[in-house]
């Protein structure tokens, strides 16, 4: 039997080998068209980068006249789109000026309400054909397939294709309880990729979100080493440097005040799992968080280890958790006075501040897009 399989393989393989060898001088018949296609490529492809490339720009809730306060995020959409308050509805319309329909609501692309609860609900008066579980920038997400009930009435003061079946994704914006809840919809006929771009870069500012600061002045002190910096000891911002590779972190630089206490904070409710002394750092704590449906750790180093708080003590957001060690001590291992800030995907605590291999930055989030 076994024979048999070999020698039908075998004889299957020579036909393969027979048609290609058959085909070889017929391909090179066929490449003057090949090269036509290829001349007309380039004008073609650029065409269609273009159309896809359309310009992004971000759009801030907080700068749409009349917003609802509530509405805090931010997000890229297509270059002439436009937004609206409307206030019978509470709710954000983002609208095609160029797209058909007599208002500026017929208009409408994604339309965004909101709402207040303890959970994700629906709506009787919808049908619901699909749902499905997802995550918005770390946030817990559901996707809707809806529809209106056939005996309700229209949808007032919101754009007409809201009566019709389309996709809707309500995104909880807070652990606390209740959470203000955004639902994302997405009018019938918008393409998804641009759907799906909206809600990748879709953001709610930190404190709504439930993240603080780690420390004042955030973003104005990452002076010299940002996330992902490829950092060697000729090329370092910070002479002399005694470490290389691919800086997981930020530095939160603090040497013009040196005789001032720095606090430093938890950026989101969680637990102390690991503080004490570490190699490269003097005093560093970690603080395990549950963020969304995944498990993340804050990592704040150079801090003084008399300042730390204790190894599972739960602490809220935005709670002292030390305070910046006395640069070129102990306290910070000799460095600067400055604190790194790390983001670790995942439960396991990974002290490196630098690392090797650029491809496994992926194990860290990059601070910033956590904390505005
Ligand atoms: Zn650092």
């Amino acid at each position: 039997m076994k024979l048999l399989v070999a020698l039908v393989v075998v004889g299957v393989l020579a036909v393969v080998a027979f048609l290609a060898l058959r085909q070889g001088p017929a391909k090179q018949e066929s490449s003057p068209q090949e090269a036509q296609i290829e001349q007309q490529k380039p004008s073609e492809s650029s065409k269609s980068s273009e159309q896809i490339s359309e310009q992004a720009k971000t759009i801030k809730a907080q700068d749409i006249s009349g917003a609802a306060g509530v509405f805090t995020f931010s997000a890229e959409v297509p270059s002439h789109w436009q937004a609206q308050a409307v206030a019978a509805t509470e709710a954000i319309n983002l609208y095609d000026p160029n797209a058909s329909g007599a208002t500026n609501l017929e208009k409408s692309q994604i339309f965004i309400r909101n709402f207040k609860a303890n959970s994700f609900l629906t709506l009787g008066t919808v049908t619901i054909h699909e749902q499905g579980d997802t995550t918005i920038n770390g946030r817990p997400a559901v996707r809707y397939d809806i529809e209106k009930k056939p005996a309700v009435a229209q949808f007032a003061n919101q754009p007409s294709w809201r009566s019709e079946r389309h996709i809707v994704t309500d995104v909880r914006v807070s652990d606390s309880n209740p959470s203000i809840f955004y639902v994302i919809a997405k009018r019938p006929d918008l393409d998804d990729t641009v759907y799906r771009h909206f809600l990748e870069s879709f953001k709610v500012s930190a404190s709504q979100a439930g993240f603080t600061e780690p420390i004042d002045e955030l973003r104005s002190r990452i002076t010299k080493k940002p996330f992902g910096i490829f950092i060697t000891p000729e090329n370092s911002p910070v002479q002399p440097e005694r470490f290389r590779g691919y800086h997981t972190g930020v530095d939160v630089e603090y040497t013009d005040k040196p005789d001032v206490d720095i606090p430093v904070r938890s950026i989101a409710a969680g637990q102390v799992v690991q503080a004490g002394r570490a190699a490269g750092y003097g005093g560093v704590l970690v603080v395990s968080h549950k963020i969304g449906d995944e498990t993340k750790l804050s990592l704040y180093g150079h801090l003084d280890p008399a300042s730390l708080a204790k190894v599972g003590s739960e602490v809220s957001a935005g709670q002292q958790i030390g305070a910046l060690g006395e640069g070129g001590s102990a306290e910070t291992d000799g460095e600067r006075k400055h604190l790194h800030f790390g983001i670790i995907k995942g439960q396991t605590v990974n002290l490196k501040g630098y690392i090797q291999n650029k491809q496994d930055l992926i194990g860290w989030e990059d601070p910033l897009s956590f904390i505005e």
